[in-house]
């Protein structure tokens, strides 16, 4: 071989080492998925995680290289009068699939857990609740039975008003209510993710001044790059990156501006640059929406994701970051080992 045929050859070698493989990188991070609502389907009986119709199932979870899960139990408000009855029912349905999956799936509730699955070859399943007002009933013991059961994270309102605080929905615009301040303290002393999507702006506000440490939104967009009341402002972003928390970027349509990963990629792009790489993070809202993204139809699409992010110029330690590592970043911080 000629010294030119080589030097040709080791500049192609090198120069391919340095063009990051979108599979090989997403395969090697660790993915977090912050929010889905299937336990809605399995609580119904319409299927189980071998598929059978929605967005999340394991086989899709595999294809989409997720190794945390976070599956809410979603308490409808329109429930609220048996809210803990129908907290223990999907709750119920997430520990069921877990024994219908064993050799697949596992419910993790401490960062040494979700390591554990890693090392078995499965996929970590993290509970949380969304709309803990009404899964309480009032009752703030309740708080303690859900950590029992394997609460690791929680939101407090959904979009109406509830016992703890006022949602994005709500017209008279409150903040968080005397037993929502006492609920949070709780939350915190046991270690439970305080998760602010859903909060009207006043209650989010309320929350972060009643809370100390990381605080989350795991499923909300930027409102700057789509007007919405679900979505977070600026200020509220850089809030919560003051505080080391991070936002799950939702892949619901109307939140985006688009159905469209380049939108989902804009969002991203306009939190970096306010928060900075370290506090972005994926909670898809699978399950929970009507519409998808072209390129993101279900959780198995994920890989497109990244390959929109390096394509874009993101180094892949920040893609790393932003699938996942921020987000545990957070469990660790919060649940400690
Ligand atoms: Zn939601």
């Amino acid at each position: 071989m000629s010294v030119v045929r080589l030097a040709v050859l080791l500049a192609l070698t090198l120069g391919a080492a340095t063009v990051a493989d979108p599979l090989r990188v997403h395969r090697d991070a660790v993915v977090v998925d912050l929010h889905v609502d299937t336990l809605l389907d399995l609580a119904a009986g319409k299927r189980t995680l071998d598929g059978g119709g929605g967005h999340v199932d394991i086989p899709r979870l595999r294809q989409g290289g997720v190794d945390v899960q976070v599956f809410a139990a979603y308490i409808d408000p329109g429930q609220a009068p048996r809210g803990k009855e129908r907290a223990s029912e999907l709750i119920t349905a997430f520990h069921r699939a877990m024994d219908r999956h064993a050799d697949a799936i596992a419910s993790a509730r401490t960062v040494e857990e979700i390591a554990a699955a890693g090392r078995a070859g499965k996929i970590a399943a993290v509970l949380s609740v969304e709309n803990l007002g009404d899964a309480l009933q009032g009752e703030i013991e309740q708080v303690d039975r859900l950590y029992r059961e394997g609460v690791r994270l929680a939101s407090l309102t959904w979009n109406p008003a509830n016992l703890l605080a006022d949602g994005a929905r709500e017209t008279r615009h409150g903040g968080l209510s005397p037993l929502g301040r006492r609920v949070v303290a709780r939350m915190q002393e046991r270690g439970m993710i305080v998760d602010v999507s859903h909060l009207s702006a006043a209650a989010f506000w309320d929350v972060l001044a009643a809370t100390r440490g990381p605080i989350v939104a795991t499923h909300s967009d930027a409102a700057a790059v789509q007007p919405h009341r679900r979505n977070l402002t600026d200020d509220q972003l850089r809030a919560l990156a003051a505080r080391g928390g991070v936002v799950g970027i939702n892949f619901y349509p109307d939140f985006l501006g688009a159905p469209t990963l380049e939108r989902v990629v804009a969002h991203v792009d306009h939190m970096v640059a306010v928060m900075g790489a370290d506090y972005v993070a994926l909670g898809t809202d699978f399950d929970g929406i009507e519409k998808v993204p072209q390129g993101l139809e279900d959780v198995s699409k994920l890989p497109n994701l990244t390959r929109a992010l390096l394509a874009r110029g993101y180094p892949p330690e920040q893609v790393r970051k932003i699938l996942g590592e921020n987000a545990l970043r957070v469990f660790r911080h919060v649940w400690g080992r």
